[in-house]
């Protein structure tokens, strides 16, 4: 069974109404609990980095993150990381640099609309993530409505639509459809690199 971590960095997928609108202040337990038993097949294991509407993550943040996978990927065979969708894209970017030919599927995702609530969009982005996670193709992706877009081409272009997501000037690194998870293998097989890790240029 493959093992795939679930690190936690806040967003609207983690988000509960307050009185000041959306806070991020739901823990991966809590997360977990919400989606319930959707996701089979994989162990789970999960580990809350920081709670952030993602309008506030800076470099310092890629850091932390960048620095928590490279000091686990030789565990585990994949990771899903939930974060804000006004910032992933950048946090993609960045982390397809700072993890430089990461041998395990490094996933992004999140939501439009809190996983605590009932028509949430998450329950979908984080399937689709987990088996991104857990398909050995390596490096670093956003999974986002059914799309899986590398990180050094996905763009937020939508603020309410559930299809936030775009790939720009590439092909979607795959798609999951009535076939389940199609890989795009020409998007996905980058000449071979050996992994580099860097967290000192930001
Ligand atoms: N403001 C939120 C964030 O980026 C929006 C979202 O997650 O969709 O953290």
């Amino acid at each position: 069974m493959k093992k795939i971590l679930w690190i936690t960095t806040g967003g609207t997928i983690a988000s509960v109404s307050s009185e000041s609108g959306l806070v991020p202040s739901q823990d991966a337990a809590d997360l977990l609990q919400a989606i319930g038993t959707l996701i089979s097949g994989i162990k789970i294991v999960t580990e809350d980095l920081f709670t952030l509407d993602s309008s506030n993550i800076q470099p310092e943040e890629w850091r932390m993150i960048a620095r928590r996978i490279h000091a686990v990927y030789q565990q585990v065979d994949g990771i899903v990381l939930t974060h804000g969708t006004d910032t992933m894209a950048y946090t993609a970017s960045a982390l397809s640099y700072m993890l430089l030919g990461i041998p395990i599927p490094v996933v992004l995702t999140g939501s439009q609309l809190p996983l605590s609530h009932p028509l949430s969009d998450g329950v979908d982005n984080l399937r689709c993530a987990f088996a991104m996670a857990a398909s050995q193709v390596p490096g670093v992706y956003v999974a986002f409505d059914r799309r899986i877009i590398l990180g050094t081409r996905a763009v937020k272009v939508k603020t309410q639509g559930f299809d936030a997501f775009e790939s720009v000037n590439q092909k979607l690194a795959g798609r999951v459809d009535s076939r389940g998870l199609t890989i795009n293998t020409k998007v996905t097989d980058f000449p071979p690199h050996p992994y580099v890790f860097t967290d000192r240029w930001c």
